[in-house]
C-alpha cells in the first residue's frame, strides 16, 4: 500500500513555514506478526505539535528530523496479525500526518463506530474533550456560582470547555479572534459574555465590561494579554486553570505580559497547569458524561475540515493565524 506522510525536516524559529516540512510517499508492507495495517481516516492538528518541532526538552520527545511527525488520528484496521484487531475495526492512534502504516497492537485503541461519529473521537469525544473536562472539573474545581472565562474560546478545547460550564449552569464569557468566531459564540453556544479581542483596544476593560462581578475560574488557553487581564478582573481565591499558552509558542523574545503576577497573592488566587495526559484516570467518567451530553443535544463539535493530506499544514498554519474554528481537523479518506 502507498501512503504519503509528512516529516519535518528543519526545526523552525519563530512561526512555522511550508520549507520546514516534507511530503514524502512511502510504501507500506504487508504487516509482519503481531502487526496490524492501518489506514487513517482522520488525523487532528494540536498547537502542542509546534512545542515538539523544537528540540527543548519538554513532557514529550521531540519529532525526530526526517521522519514522519505524529499526532492523533482515527483509522480503519486494513488487515491484521494480531487477534485483537480485524480489518474494519474503528482505532484510536497517535500516528497522524500519514495515510497508512503499521503498529504493533499496542499502539491503537478501538472506537465504536456505531455510538459516534469517527471524528468525534479526536473531538469531544478524545483528548480534546478530556483536557476541557479535566481543566474545568479538576484543575478548575468548578463550583456552584462560578463565573467562567475561556479564552480561545471557539477552539477545539475552548469551545468543549465554554459548553460544559454552560451545561452546568454557569456564566460564561468567551474570548475569540474576529466577528465570525464571536458570533459562533454568541449564537452557537449561547455564551452569556462574548470577546472579540481583536476588536478591543483593552482586553481588561472588555473582560470587567462583560464580568462586572469578577470571574472566578479562568480556562487559559492563550496566555500574554489574557492571562493579563484575567489577573486583574479575578475575584479573590479565582482559580486559574492553565491549558495552554498559545500566543507565546511563536515567540522568540522573552514575554513582557502577564505585568501583574502579584495578584495571585493580593487575591490568593491558586493557579496551576496540567497536562491532559496526567489525568487519563477520568477516562471512564468523561465519557460516559460527553456520550450523554451529546444524546441530550447539550453538547456539539464544530469543526474546521481540510480534505487531504497534502492541506494538512494548512490546517496546522491555522491554529496559529486564526483560521480555523472548532476542532481542526484534517480528512485523509
Ligand atoms: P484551538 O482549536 O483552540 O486553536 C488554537 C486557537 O488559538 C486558534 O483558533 C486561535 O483562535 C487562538 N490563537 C492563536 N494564536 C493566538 C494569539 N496569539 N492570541 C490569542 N489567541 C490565539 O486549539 P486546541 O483546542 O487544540 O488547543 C487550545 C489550547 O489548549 C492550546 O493552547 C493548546 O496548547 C492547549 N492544549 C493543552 C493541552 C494540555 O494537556 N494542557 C491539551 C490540548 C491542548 P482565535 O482566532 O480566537 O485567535
Amino acid at each position: 500500500m502507498k501512503s504519503r506522510e509528512i516529516r519535518l525536516v528543519r526545526r523552525p524559529v519563530g512561526a512555522p513555514t511550508p520549507e520546514d516540512f516534507s511530503v514524502e510517499s512511502v510504501t507500506v508492507p504487508p504487516p509482519a506478526e503481531g502487526e496490524v495495517q492501518v489506514r487513517n481516516l482522520w488525523m487532528a492538528v494540536d498547537p502542542a505539535m509546534r512545542g515538539r518541532m523544537s528540540d527543548a526538552k519538554s513532557y514529550v520527545p521531540p519529532f525526530e528530523l526526517d521522519k514522519a511527525m505524529e499526532g492523533p488520528a482515527i483509522g480503519e484496521v486494513v488487515a491484521s496479525n494480531d487477534d485483537a484487531f480485524v480489518p474494519g475495526d474503528l482505532v484510536f492512534n497517535r500516528l497522524g500526518w500519514r495515510e497508512a502504516f503499521n503498529a504493533p497492537a499496542s499502539a491503537l485503541q478501538k472506537r465504536d463506530g456505531d455510538a459516534l461519529p469517527a471524528k468525534a473521537y479526536l473531538g469531544f469525544a478524545g483528548p480534546t474533550g478530556l483536557t476541557a473536562y479535566a481543566g474545568l472539573l479538576r484543575i478548575g474545581g468548578l463550583k456552584p456560582g462560578d463565573v467562567v472565562f475561556v479564552s480561545a474560546a471557539s477552539g477545539g478545547v475552548g469551545s468543549i470547555a465554554c459548553q460544559i460550564a454552560k451545561l452546568k449552569g454557569h456564566k460564561v464569557i468567551g474570548s475569540a479572534g474576529g466577528e465570525q468566531k464571536a458570533a459562533f459564540l454568541r449564537d452557537e453556544l449561547k455564551l452569556d459574555g462574548v470577546i472579540d479581542y481583536k476588536a478591543e483596544p483593552s482586553l481588561t476593560k472588555a473582560l470587567a465590561r462583560a464580568a462586572p462581578e469578577g470571574i472566578d475560574l479562568y480556562f487559559d488557553n492563550v496566555g500574554g494579554d489574557h492571562l493579563q487581564a484575567a489577573l486583574a478582573v479575578a475575584n479573590d481565591k479565582a482559580r486559574f486553570a492553565i491549558c495552554g499558552m498559545i500566543s507565546q509558542y511563536n515567540v522568540t523574545d522573552a514575554p513582557t505580559v502577564p505585568r501583574n503576577l502579584t495578584m495571585l497573592m493580593v487575591k490568593s488566587i491558586r493557579m496551576e497547569g496540567f497536562i491532559v495526559l496526567n489525568h487519563m484516570d477520568l477516562w471512564q467518567h468523561f465519557m460516559a458524561d460527553v456520550t450523554a451530553w451529546h444524546k441530550a443535544g447539550l453538547l456539539t463539535q464544530a469543526d474546521t475540515i481540510y480534505e487531504g493530506i497534502d492541506r494538512s499544514l494548512e490546517a496546522f498554519f491555522g491554529l496559529f493565524s486564526g483560521n480555523n474554528l472548532g476542532r481542526s481537523l484534517v480528512k485523509l479518506a
